[in-house]
């Protein structure tokens, strides 16, 4: 396709999402040689618009409204229909975040676009676009491809690479007004549960737990690990049904879909629920006291032996280099 694709970039906590540029390369692909424009909303955010050019947009919309500094179904869906319409682009890309899963649908039954969910590749060659997605909780792989139309895509976190930063690259910017109205729903309080920790769907490093680690204190050595990584800690169900941590480390096909570089399962048995959510990371190291643990299956690096044993020593070495 060549032609214009909007790119959206969400936020956190007043920064700029890891997903946001990724989506603004994928929308590159996807335009073919076309113009990229990447759409941001909230208040104070034309602060990103240089960023964005940086990172690859040729042009950035903001839509500054105080309603949009927390994510609503109503506001949100309203807020990006009318960006779609006044922009008129021929695709459109956000993350499959929380934000993406669950306006993208909505917005797409809208304007009655087709979908492409939770891709992992894009491959854009002129009219031909091809999307690779994991099915089946990861064991297979299906390749869509749009038959005519608006291309609508959501985009797995940490899967297609984000443009080099460049920052001579500029661009122009425009602002939106948007009408919002109707909403039916309002945030009272926002309770962060982890708080500037490293946000475990953009974490280039894991370092998951499971009931093997038999207490808070083993997360507290599972952090500690993390932090000097530079990664953020998970957990299997297991571990957050044993009270050990909070249910929002948790991975799998309940929990948190995850894409690292590098993924450490220590006390994890490799349950199919497990691995649903984390299968698809670049390189996994499991840790395992049991030879016969499922875990090993999928594991790139394994070592039999005792968590409480193979922790402090990979931390003596991680701090020796
Ligand atoms: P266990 O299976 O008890 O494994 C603990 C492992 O630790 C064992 O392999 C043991 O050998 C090892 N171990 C013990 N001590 C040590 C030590 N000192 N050093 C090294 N290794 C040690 N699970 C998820 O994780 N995510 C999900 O999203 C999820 N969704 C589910 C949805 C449904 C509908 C259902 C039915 C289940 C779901 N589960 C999910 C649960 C899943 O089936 C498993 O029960 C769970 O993953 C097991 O957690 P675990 O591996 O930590 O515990």
């Amino acid at each position: 396709m060549v032609g214009k694709v909007l790119a959206f970039c969400e936020t956190r906590n007043g920064e700029l999402r890891q997903v946001s540029f990724e989506a603004i390369s994928a929308a590159k692909k996807l335009s073919n040689g076309g113009e990229v424009v990447a759409a941001i909303l909230g208040t104070n955010v034309s602060n990103f618009i240089e960023t964005l050019y940086h990172y690859g947009a040729d042009r950035v919309v903001t839509v500054e409204n105080e309603v949009l500094n927390q994510y609503t179904t109503d506001a949100y869906q309203q807020a990006l229909l009318q960006v779609i319409e006044d922009e008129k682009p021929d695709g459109f890309i956000m993350g499959h975040t929380a934000i993406g899963k669950d306006v993208s649908p909505r917005i797409a039954a809208k304007i009655q676009a087709g979908l492409i969910s939770d891709i992992v590749n894009i491959e854009a060659n002129g009219e031909k676009v091809v999307c690779t997605r994991p099915i089946y909780s990861g064991k297979a792989f299906e390749k869509k491809k749009f038959t005519d139309g608006f291309q609508f895509i959501t985009i797995r976190p940490n899967n297609i690479k984000q443009l080099e930063k460049d920052e001579s690259r500029t661009g122009t910017a425009s602002s939106l007004d948007v009408e919002i109205k109707n909403i039916r729903t309002v945030i009272k309080e926002v309770v962060q549960k982890t708080a500037g920790k490293v946000d475990l769907s953009e974490a280039k490093i894991i370092v998951a737990g499971g009931r093997g680690v038999k207490g808070e204190e083993g997360f507290e050595l599972l952090q500690s690990l993390a932090d000097l990584l530079g990664g953020a800690v998970g957990a299997s169900r297991g571990a957050c049904d044993s009270g050990y941590c909070d249910y929002s480390l948790q991975i799998g096909q309940t929990g948190k879909v995850v894409t690292p570089d590098l993924y450490f399962a220590f006390g994890i048995s490799g349950a199919i629920q497990h691995i649903a959510g984390m299968s698809n990371s670049k390189v996994i190291v499991a840790v395992n006291k049991d030879p016969e643990a499922p875990i090993f299956d999928i594991a790139d690096y394994g070592i039999v032996g005792d968590l409480f044993e193979v922790i402090p020593l990979l931390k003596e070495e991680i701090k020796q280099n």
